[in-house]
């Protein structure tokens, strides 16, 4: 099995992964085709590496495609043992590799999009996804007046996203389950629509901004939390100063500032003053 992955570099090296399977599951029995199981997220993968080259991405993208997603036997359980489930092969090696090489640290979010072709498209919140990310995406599509597709139902749903959300990366798992002609021959052209893609495209695309706005402030604030412990920023303890003691000159601020080099003493210096 071979997973694809395409990078897009954007202004941080921190990713979001935006995944979707590729194979197409092994019928023996009628022609299986695939049209939304395996063709539709393959088809958004292209169109969406189109789409971000030409964006200015504050984030790194990069676009997975996942082979290995439907189970060898019939059914999806059929031939699991415990610990060796017989599906998402291409995804659970993916993340596998990233923990193993320490990658996965960079990566933030990731957006997995399965079966989005059916051409009667009604996609549910996923129980097992990530909420915020979910959040954002179905305010965006309720933003562009899309919301007829992407209802405002849950259910539980097993697929690629699970070994993302074992190693904690946030992700959100974008599939229409509701589809009759799931793995069987009707699963072809006659059912799926592009219009379909076109939905699931624009509303994912809207989510970008959002999910990019809160993903920089977390590693700002994670960033502030880190530097907070070895060394405080010199302005804020000022302005701690100023604010609780007017009266205090800001010569005096500032010798303190300069007598007291290392954040701890500048701290007790800090509630001493207070103390006054
Ligand atoms: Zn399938």
């Amino acid at each position: 099995m071979t997973n694809l992955i395409v990078t897009i570099p954007g202004a941080r090296r921190e990713r979001i992964v935006v995944t979707g399977h590729y194979d197409t599951k092994r019928i023996h029995e009628f022609r299986f085709v695939g049209a939304s199981d395996g063709a539709s997220s393959a088809a958004f993968l292209l169109e969406l590496a189109r789409v971000l080259k030409a964006r200015k991405n504050p984030f790194t993208y990069e676009l997975v495609f996942l082979d290995g997603e439907e189970a060898v036997c019939k059914d999806w359980d059929e031939c699991a043992r415990p610990g060796s489930p017989d599906n998402t092969y291409g995804s659970r090696h993916y993340v596998a590799a990233a923990r193993h090489d320490g990658t996965i640290a960079t990566m933030k979010a990731m957006i997995l999009i399965d079966m989005i072709g059916d051409r009667d498209l009604d996609i549910r919140r996923d129980a097992n996804s990530t909420p915020w990310l979910t959040d954002i995406i179905w305010a965006a599509a309720k933003h562009q007046e899309l919301d007829s597709y992407f209802l405002d139902e849950s259910r539980r749903i097993e697929d690629d996203h699970l070994p993302f959300l074992a190693a904690g990366v946030p992700s959100v798992d974008i599939i229409d389950l509701d589809y009759e002609a799931w793995h069987t021959s009707k699963d072809n052209l006659d059912n799926v629509s592009a219009r379909s893609l076109q939905v699931v495209g624009d509303v994912i695309l809207a989510s970008l901004p959002p999910i990019e706005t809160r993903l920089a402030k977390q590693s700002a604030l994670a960033a502030v939390r880190h530097t907070g412990v070895k060394k405080p920023p010199r302005k804020a303890i000022t302005t701690f100063l100023v604010a609780h003691h007017p009266s205090t000159g800001p010569g005096r601020l500032e010798r303190l500032g300069g007598r007291h080099k290392t954040p701890k003493k500048k701290k007790a210096a800090a509630s001493a003053l207070v103390g006054h």
